[in-house]
Formats: structure tokens, C-alpha cells, sequence
């Protein structure tokens, strides 16, 4: 990666004396890609090729259909001839989301558990769109600022944060550029500035896009960070919520709009129950609790969300938990008959609560869903010592 990321550098170095970065964005009527733009871009495939086969990549069609969809309601016409955008779900609890400059646009599940509604969306979206729409990967290449300052916070970063050294490994020199390091504070400004006035075009509240920042706030808060690790961390969050709120007053934008939080929910609830899902593999019980709780408020009936609701409590096993585990494993049993493991977990429950009637009953349940289970030899001696 270091290796990497120094050849990087070298180049950029070289680059730099040269070559302008003052780049018209792709709208402008004289826009052609320059051969280094179609190098870059036959980069990014290769590197998004590994991506796919990382099995990073969270494939639900009716969620992609809907950012996408999202996505094309913010870029504007003249951009969309220009730039083939897709957006693409990166499976992984953190905050973030990066665009390549082949118009290809990651979102994480965890952003999008953590947004409340389609105007948040249509915040990042427009602001990941506009780091596509003007060029803003081959500017910061051409640009040798913040290289030295930027080196050092992926050294002191990648190696601490689990699933971060992951995706780096996963992502190649250019996503990582794109992904972790940021921009210089001219163009993540930019693309804030930009993305905000597609949005607005688009009819969404411009309200509800600095409190995108508050997600993000919040995270660094729980997981004990100085800065976030991602969505640009150059300026500092706070001046970027300062920045929209400046320009919404500055522009006069209309204090009102679409917002859409139930299509939002109903639409990312998917993504939800997957940040909690890994959050809870993660030992982060707080957040996985909040995470599925929230997804039950959209989804009440789901056999599959009171299990893991259920074993959050299990797993965590403080004061009440074990009550309240026992109440949503057993809905969950309702709920979702064949569901095997929510029958393992009410056994391992029962059998710590000595009742042995009853922890047999769910360990043989378990066993008749599931009868090639991995764990069979040890649950079948779970049930001899409870005869
Ligand atoms: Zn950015």
C-alpha cells in the first residue's frame, strides 16, 4: 500500500510542474476527455473489477434501482449525456461514500443507516456527482498540495480502524484517493457548493443537507475519532456544515421542498439491517440495537429483525437483557417458523436460565429446520445433558 501510494506521489510530483488544474467541468460545451482521462478511467475499471470480486459489493437490485433513480433526479440534463452515472453499495458499517472519476459512485451501508430521509440522500449523491462532473480526481492529481499532510493521515488511519484496512487493500491507488484521503478544501467545497444547488434544482429542502453533517459528527463521537476517516476529511466537518448553511442563506434557497422519509426508509431499510447485522458481529451492540429498532419501526413484522434484535440482547447479556432477548427470540419464532437459529439462540437462553424442558424443545426445533448444521455433534450433546 505505502509503496503505492509513494509511486502515487512521484507521479503527481512530476505531473505538477506542467499540467493545469484549471479544468472545465464535463458540461462545458468544449469538453473532451484528454488522454489522461482515459487512462485514468480504464484504471478505475480494473480497480472496480477487484472491488466486485472483494464481494464487498451489497447487491439488492431494488435498492440500487432506487439510488440510482435518486441520482438521476439530481444530476442535471446537460450533465447526463456526459457522465454515466451508477451508484454502487459498498456492504460495511462506517460513514462514507466516494465516487471514481469513471462516474461510478460508492455509497456504504452505513451512511445510508445512518440518513434520514431522500433530500440527505440527494445531499450526497449531488456532492459525490459533482467530484465526477468537474474533474476533481485529475485536478487534486495534478495539484501537489496536501500530498505530504495526506500521506501521513492514511499511515496513522488505515492500520487502526478494522474494515477500513480491509477496503483499502480492496480498493486500488485511485479509490483510495477517492475514498479515505479526500480532496483539497477548494474542491470538496466545490462539490458541496455544486451538489447543493443540483439538489435544490431537483425540488429537494435545503434544509435537511447540513444535517448530513450530524450523522457523520455523530459517528466520530461514538467511535471515539478526531475527524471522520472518510468523506473528505479536509475541511473539517464542522466548516463544511457552516458552508452550506452560508450559501443556503446566501443563495436565498427556498425553506421548503421534498424530503420523502418513508420512501427513503422503506427504500435503504435493507442497508439498515445490515449495518446492524454487522454491528452487532462487531461487538458494537449500542449501535446495532439503535439499528434494528429502527428498522423494526419500518418493517414491524420481520421474524429475521427480531432475532437479531433478540440476539443483540443475548450477546450482550446485561441487566435486562436476557428478558428482553427472550421476548423477541420467541416473536421472532412466531414470526418466521423456519428461521433455525432463533432457535439455537432460545436454547442457549433457556439452557443459562436452567430450564431444561424448554431448552431441549428449541434445540431440537433447531435441528429439524436446520439438519446439516455445522454445530449438530455439539447440539446433540447439548440435549444429552439436558435429558
Ligand atoms: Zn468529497
Amino acid at each position: 500500500m505505502t509503496v503505492k501510494i509513494a509511486k502515487l506521489l512521484l507521479a503527481t510530483v512530476l505531473l505538477a510542474g506542467c499540467a493545469s488544474t484549471n479544468l472545465q467541468p464535463v458540461t462545458s460545451g468544449t469538453y473532451q476527455p484528454l488522454p489522461e482521462e482515459k487512462r485514468i478511467n480504464r484504471a478505475c475499471e480494473a480497480e472496480q473489477r477487484r472491488l466486485t470480486d472483494s464481494e464487498m459489493i451489497y447487491a439488492n437490485p431494488k435498492l440500487s434501482a432506487y439510488l440510482n433513480a435518486v441520482a438521476m433526479k439530481v444530476l442535471p440534463g446537460e450533465a447526463r449525456n456526459k457522465v454515466a452515472i451508477e451508484i454502487r453499495v459498498i456492504n460495511n458499517p462506517y460513514c462514507n461514500a466516494f465516487a471514481y472519476p469513471n462516474a461510478k459512485v460508492y455509497v456504504h451501508t452505513g451512511i445510508l443507516a445512518r440518513m434520514e430521509n431522500e433530500a440527505q440522500l440527494a445531499t450526497l449523491l449531488g456532492h459525490e456527482m459533482a467530484h465526477v462532473t468537474h474533474r476533481h480526481l485529475l485536478r487534486e492529481r495534478r495539484s501537489i498540495r496536501n500530498k505530504a499532510a495526506g500521506l501521513a493521515s492514511f499511515k496513522a488511519t488505515l492500520g487502526s480502524v478494522p474494515l477500513v484496512g480491509e477496503l483499502s487493500s480492496a480498493l486500488g491507488e485511485l479509490g483510495t484517493m477517492a475514498s479515505i484521503s479526500g480532496y483539497s478544501k477548494e474542491l470538496e467545497t466545490e462539490a458541496d457548493n455544486v451538489g447543493l444547488e443540483w439538489m435544490v434544482a431537483a425540488g429537494y429542502d435545503p434544509r435537511e443537507s447540513p444535517k448530513l453533517f450530524e450523522h457523520l459528527m455523530a459517528e466520530m463521537e461514538e467511535e471515539d475519532q478526531d475527524e471522520p476517516f472518510f468523506f473528505g476529511s479536509h475541511p473539517k466537518l464542522a466548516d463544511r456544515q457552516a458552508n452550506y448553511q452560508r450559501f443556503i442563506a446566501e443563495r436565498g434557497y427556498p425553506q421548503g421542498g421534498t424530503v420523502n422519509r418513508a420512501i427513503y426508509e422503506k427504500a435503504v431499510a435493507p442497508a439498515i439491517y445490515e449495518t446492524a447485522r454487522l454491528d452487532l458481529k462487531a461487538g458494537r451492540y449500542a449501535k446495532a440495537e439503535k439499528g434494528i429498532q429502527r428498522y423494526l419501526q419500518i418493517d414491524p413484522r420481520s421474524g429475521r429483525a427480531h432475532y437479531l434484535l433478540g440476539e443483540v440482547y443475548r450477546q450482550r447479556n446485561h441487566r435486562d437483557d436476557i428478558q428482553n432477548a427472550i421476548k423477541h427470540l420467541l416473536r421472532a419464532s412466531k414470526l418466521d417458523r423456519q428461521h433455525a437459529a432463533t432457535y439455537r439462540s432460545i436454547g442457549i437462553v433457556y439452557m443459562s436460565q436452567k430450564d431444561k424442558k424448554a431448552a431441549r424443545q428449541a434445540f431440537r426445533s433447531y435441528l429439524k429446520f436446520a439438519p446439516q448444521a455445522m454445530d449438530r455433534e455439539f447440539i446433540l450433546e447439548y440435549i444429552r445433558q439436558l435429558e
